[in-house]
């Protein structure tokens, strides 16, 4: 059932809170009323034999359970409803991870410098390195190879995209590594001990329902670590969001992605190259660098890579005349897990 997006803050609907709202009976989570600083050693108290796992309780458990709940937090759109709404105590959140790939437009930094003047919940910023540069170089100390999603131009004019491993390496990995150290203190390497677990809230609408079907397929081997869609619970699409945000904001919330991304649509290009011309220039540069001799993302391609499905050099489209392109949520958006 879609629930339509709440005219004022206090008409809106709780997440997370309270727990009739997801079929749970109120005896389940002892922690649910009380004060936010014990929120995190919820169950068992009261009935030691139940658990969360993102909106359902099963019954496995005989360890005290120790919750966290954190927020993958990108910086757009949808991801901001959710930081909000954490923000408003409609929503549970110890943390809210921002994995930085140091190629974000401006107007994602400004965005996330207002979130954090908000105060809570505290917003944790961290990166794997710069994502261009490391295409150039190569990744760390061996210059290993890095890939996004580029376009490439087959010798019968086919145009084929190659596999990204940005997402995993510089978003995925980053926030994980971000739970595991900064949120639960663990050394490199240590499991996560038993009785611990991770409520990870993604900000995925119902226009990209399936993103969520690729998440919950890459969470389904964690023991300790489930997520969470709560715009999907909500019904929620992107244009709610936005209506929501409208009168919360006091800036046009932007797309988070990397300036450089091949998932841009056209109007997307064309908004970089208007509003943000050191992003446009930095987008432009790593464009002719995916082609010039010595970059590293071209180890093992023969084929000329490009940033635009066109195949052409970014610098070179006249995007002023290109039709719109279908709508497609993907585009132009990372969500703080591209798409995965
Ligand atoms: S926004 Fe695009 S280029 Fe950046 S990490 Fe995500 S998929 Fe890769």
């Amino acid at each position: 059932m879609r629930s339509t997006p709440p005219a004022s803050p206090s008409a809106g609907p709780t997440y997370g809170n309270p727990p009739a709202a997801r079929g749970i009976s109120p005896g389940a989570f002892s922690a649910v009323s009380a004060p936010p600083s014990c929120r995190r050693f919820v169950v068992v108290a009261i009935r030691a034999d139940v658990r969360y796992t993102g909106g359902h309780v099963t019954t496995a458990d005989r360890f005290p359970m120790r919750e966290y709940h954190v927020l993958n937090l990108g910086a757009g759109v949808q991801s901001s409803v959710l930081f909000l709404m954490a923000n408003d105590g409609r929503f549970p959140c110890d943390l809210a991870v921002f994995a930085d790939t140091g190629e974000e437009p401006a107007a994602v930094y400004r965005h996330l410098d207002w979130l954090r003047s908000l105060g809570t919940p505290p917003i944790l910023i961290r990166s794997a390195g710069r994502l261009g540069d490391d295409l150039i170089r190569g990744c760390g100390p061996t210059r290993r190879f890095v890939s996004i999603p580029a376009f490439t131009l087959g010798e019968a004019g086919r145009v084929g995209r190659i596999p990204r491993q940005c997402t995993r390496t510089y978003k995925i990995d980053v926030v994980e590594r971000a739970i595991r150290r900064d949120l639960l203190g663990l050394a490199p390497g240590r499991r996560c001990p038993p009785g611990v677990r991770v409520v990870q809230y993604f900000g995925i609408s119902t226009d990209e329902a399936g993103r969520a079907a690729r998440a919950r397929k890459r969470f389904a081997e964690k023991q300790w670590t489930v997520p969470a869609y709560p715009l999907l619970d909500l019904g929620w699409t992107r244009r709610d969001c936005l209506t929501w945000l409208a009168d919360r904001v006091p800036h046009p919330v932007p797309r988070s992605a990397c300036v450089f991304c091949p998932f841009h649509d056209n109007a997307a290009w064309r908004d970089l190259r208007t509003v943000d011309p050191d992003g446009w220039a930095r987008a432009v540069a790593i464009d002719e660098a995916l082609r010039a001799d010595g970059s590293a993302c071209r180890r093992g391609f023969r084929q000329p890579l490009y940033l635009h499905r066109s195949c052409q050099p970014l610098a070179e489209i006249a995007f002023d005349a290109l039709a719109p392109e279908p709508l497609d949520p993907m585009a132009g958006e990372c969500h703080g897990m591209c798409g995965v």
